[in-house]
């Protein structure tokens, strides 16, 4: 079984300038810059011949080029704590089809719907027990960060394997616009 999600890759000056506000929560994890990236379809656990189905639908998708902004910041909860802290996108329609062309592959390919909504962010931290005053400090640090824009030219199918120190992402295959 092999793990996967689809996701946007980020280039290396803005992995660079991640990192660099990647510090200031005690017993954070931060995520390592070679795995920063925007999370477009979480597909989960499947098998060598689901993962070629998924991928041959998502060849066939095809979408214009388009401009992705990281703008904000934000956490996410789960059971009253901060789990994660992020930085935002800028709402792009372009961003939001594509994802939905990806989801409606995936269905395609004989995988469940996604429940929840697409909100799209680069997971920059996860914590389990961050100080509150710290997350507080980070958020508000960040939330005027603007980065550049940058084009998407293709989007990725990762596996992930969890290895000693974390999480390991993998792109399997990239997608170019053409289909
Ligand atoms: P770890 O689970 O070891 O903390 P991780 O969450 O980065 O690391 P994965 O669980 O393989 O590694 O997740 C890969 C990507 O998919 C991440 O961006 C993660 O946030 C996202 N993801 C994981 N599970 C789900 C899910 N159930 N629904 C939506 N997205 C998910
Ligand atoms: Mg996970």
């Amino acid at each position: 079984m092999i793990r996967l999600f689809f996701g946007l890759e980020l280039l290396g000056e803005l992995r660079m300038r991640i990192a660099a506000i990647s510090a200031g929560i005690d017993r954070a994890r931060w995520v390592a810059p070679e795995n920063l990236h925007i999370t477009l379809r979480f597909v989960g656990e499947v098998d060598e011949p689901a993962m070629e189905y998924i991928a041959g639908e998502a060849a066939a998708i095809r979408f214009e080029p388009f401009p992705v902004t990281l703008s904000g910041a934000g956490h996410f909860e789960r059971g009253g704590r901060v789990s994660a802290v992020w930085l935002g996108v800028e709402p792009e329609p372009a961003l939001a089809r594509l994802r939905d062309r990806i989801e409606a592959a995936a269905v395609r390919a004989g995988q469940p719907p996604e429940g929840r909504k697409f909100r799209p962010h680069v997971t920059v931290a996860r914590l389990n027990r961050g100080r509150p005053g710290e997350v507080r400090d980070w958020l508000a640090a960040n939330t005027l960060f603007r980065a550049v824009p940058f084009t998407v030219a293709h989007f990725t199918l990762f596996s992930s394997t969890l290895g000693r120190s974390g999480s390991n992402y993998i792109a399997e295959c990239r997608f170019p616009p053409e289909g």
